[in-house]
Order: structure tokens, then C-alpha cells, then sequence
């Protein structure tokens, strides 16, 4: 049993490192033709490279999520040079490390501005496109949209110095269960995944410090995740396969929430 998402455009936020460059990967093995949307241009090339050499189908566009006009001409781009984009997977994210009572108005809105109203106004610049065509299609050929926003543990629970961030990955949440109910009826699909530790650029200087070692005791199995543990789930989400899933806010944290 595999899932094929041959036909299939998805448009990948932050696709330039870490989780976003592996979602990219694997929905490109999967089938699907993958827009690869990051600010770091360069490093996009190289990933579509990798990705072309093992026989995908990939695209680069620079998109800043903070810049309303980048992300309408990104997805316009998009659109008219890949097609119309069937599966979004809202990536891009910062993360900030201070205490609360030493937050500033410039670090909160670097984390808001990305993780909150980066993602919302992607998703709705997407899912415009995909309600046109929900509502133009004739009975039954609309194939659907599916839009994953990635969340994180820290929005279900927070930890010490990450507040600004957890308070934007529990915004991810709601935002991602108020698109599921609006835009559920018409067979665009908001689910969110909320990822453990995954050692990627976000975090990896982390773990050589005594607080992250620390941590990683804390782990159920004593292993910070790599970006492959949550290929199934990104290719499931991804297609017709999750009719049924939709509002879902998906742990895939080997257990550490709990
Ligand atoms: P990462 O730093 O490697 O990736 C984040 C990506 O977002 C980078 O490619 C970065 O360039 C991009 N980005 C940041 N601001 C952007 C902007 N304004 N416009 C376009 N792109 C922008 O880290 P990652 O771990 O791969 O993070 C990916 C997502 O996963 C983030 O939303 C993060 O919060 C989430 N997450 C990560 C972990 C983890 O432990 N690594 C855990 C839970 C959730």
C-alpha cells in the first residue's frame, strides 16, 4: 500500500533547510511536483538539484512569509508556471530564546510576524485559489486542497524561555482548526503537525549545551528526532488518502508531549 501523489503541486514554505527541505524531498518521491519557496535562493538550487537527481520534479521561487507581496507573487508564480497548488505545507518558522520579562516589541513581532501571520496569510493566499475552483468545478472534479500547517509541541506545552514561541505555535493551532472549519466544506483539508525535537538548523547549536543535554534526557527515548521521522505523515496529510482528517493536530514528538 503507497500513496501517490503523481499530478499533484505542492508548495513548500522554508523549504530551504531543516524540516521544509526533507517535506520538500519526500513529497517530490512521492510524485507530486514540488515548489520549493524560501528566501535563501541558493540553497534552494542545491535542494532542487538533489531532488532532480533522484528523478523529481521541483521549482524555486524566493518568498519571504513576512511580505504580503512576496507571498501573492510566490504563489501567482507558482501557479502560473508549476500549477495550480494542490497541497500547501506552511513551514516557515523562527524561534527567539529569552525570558519573558526580557521580550522586546522587535523579538516578539520577528516571532509573530513568520510563525503567525506569515502562515495565515499564505494559507489564505492558497486557499483563495482553491475555493475559485472549488466553486467553479463542475460537480465531483475539484480533486481537493490540503494545507498542513507545521506547529510544534511547544504550542500544546510550553517550556521555560520559549513563550513568544509557544504562544505563536498555539496561535498555529487555532489558526489551523478555524481553516478546517471554513474551508472543510469545501474539500480543502487544515491539518496541523506539532513536531518533537528534530535537530535542525532552528535548534542544533542547542544540544551541546548542558541544557540540552538535559533535555534530551528528558526524552522518552532519550534521541532527538531527525527530519525522515515525519515523512509518512507529511505524504499521508498530502493526499486524497486523509479525506477524513481534517482540524487534526497531529503530535509526531515520539512521545515527549505527554
Ligand atoms: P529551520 O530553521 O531549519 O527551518 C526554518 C525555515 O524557515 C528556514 O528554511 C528558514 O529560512 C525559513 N524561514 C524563516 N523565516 C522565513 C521567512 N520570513 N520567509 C520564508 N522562509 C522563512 O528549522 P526547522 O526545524 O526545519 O523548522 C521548520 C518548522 O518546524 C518551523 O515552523 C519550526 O517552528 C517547526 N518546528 C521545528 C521543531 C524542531 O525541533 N526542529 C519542532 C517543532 C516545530
Amino acid at each position: 500500500y503507497s500513496i501517490d501523489l503523481s499530478g499533484r503541486v505542492a508548495f513548500v514554505t522554508g523549504a530551504s533547510s531543516g524540516l521544509g527541505a526533507q517535506f520538500a524531498r519526500t513529497l517530490a518521491c512521492a510524485g507530486a511536483a514540488v515548489v520549493l519557496a524560501a528566501r535563501r535562493v541558493d540553497q534552494l538550487k542545491d535542494l532542487r538539484a538533489r531532488i532532480e537527481g533522484d528523478g523529481g520534479d521541483a521549482h524555486v521561487l524566493p518568498l519571504d512569509v513576512t511580505d504580503l507581496t512576496s507571498i501573492r507573487a510566490a504563489v501567482a508564480h507558482a501557479e502560473t508556471e508549476v500549477g495550480s497548488i494542490d497541497i500547501l505545507v506552511n513551514n516557515a518558522g523562527v524561534s527567539s530564546t529569552q525570558r519573558l520579562a526580557d521580550v522586546t516589541e522587535e523579538d516578539f513581532d520577528y516571532v509573530f510576524d513568520t510563525n503567525v501571520k506569515g502562515a495565515f496569510f499564505t494559507a489564505q493566499e492558497v486557499a483563495r485559489r482553491m475555493l475559485a475552483r472549488a466553486r467553479g468545478a463542475a460537480p465531483g472534479t475539484f480533486t481537493g486542497g490540503r494545507i498542513i500547517n507545521i506547529s510544534s509541541t511547544a504550542g500544546l506545552r510550553t517550556l521555560p524561555q520559549i513563550g513568544p514561541y509557544a504562544m505563536s505555535k498555539a496561535a498555529v493551532i487555532h489558526m489551523t482548526k478555524a481553516m478546517a472549519q471554513e474551508w472543510g466544506r469545501y474539500e480543502i483539508n487544515v491539518n496541523a503537525i506539532c513536531p518533537g525535537y528534530i535537530d535542525t538548523e532552528i535548534n542544533h547549536l542547542h544540544w551541546d549545551t548542558e541544557q540540552g543535554r538535559k533535555l534530551v534526557q528528558m526524552l522518552p527515548r532519550k534521541r532527538v528526532g531527525k527530519p525522515e521521522d515525519l515523512d509518512a505523515l507529511i505524504v499521508l496529510l498530502a493526499s486524497s488518502e486523509s479525506h477524513f482528517i481534517n482540524g487534526a493536530v497531529i503530535q509526531a514528538d515520539d512521545g515527549f508531549a505527554l
